[in-house]
């Protein structure tokens, strides 16, 4: 479900502690945005049990885009952060360790998203940033 800004999601009834909605709102506030946020519960229970099986913080460095932010960064029309996805960062982390755990909590589309695809929980998308495998992200 679309909600303009995180901001207007009451926090009652919240259920996912290890998350909040301003880490996975669009961050860009150009043109209007305010931190539109997807709220997808589906979403949420696998990403919150994939941080339980991590063991670990999971830092999140992009969530939900808006239509702008989407084509600023050069996102797929289809692009699964249009609705809900996250790009996180693996630095600190086993990068297979956390593969391997997406794939249990119920994420689909590891190493690209096809445009079109939608799956139950979202997308896992694998990425290297900066210069070497302690530095690199992954999305879902
Ligand atoms: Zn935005």
């Amino acid at each position: 479900m679309l909600i303009a800004s995180y901001r207007h999601l009451s926090m009652a009834g919240w259920a996912w502690p290890n998350f909040r909605p301003v880490e996975l709102a669009c961050k860009c506030r150009w043109h209007g945005c305010r931190g539109e946020y997807w709220q997808e519960p589906v979403f949420l229970d696998a990403l919150e049990a994939l941080r339980e099986k991590v063991g670990r913080a999971i830092r999140n460095n992009s969530g939900h885009r808006c239509g702008v932010r989407n084509v600023l960064v050069g996102g797929a029309a289809k692009s699964r952060h249009r609705r809900i996805a996250v790009d996180i960062s693996l630095s600190g982390h086993d990068r297979h360790a956390v593969l391997e755990a997406a794939i249990a909590c119920g994420f689909t589309g590891i190493g690209g998203t096809p445009a079109g695809q939608r799956a139950g929980a979202g997308a896992l998308d694998a990425s290297s940033r900066g210069p070497g495998p302690s530095d690199e992200s992954a999305g879902i």
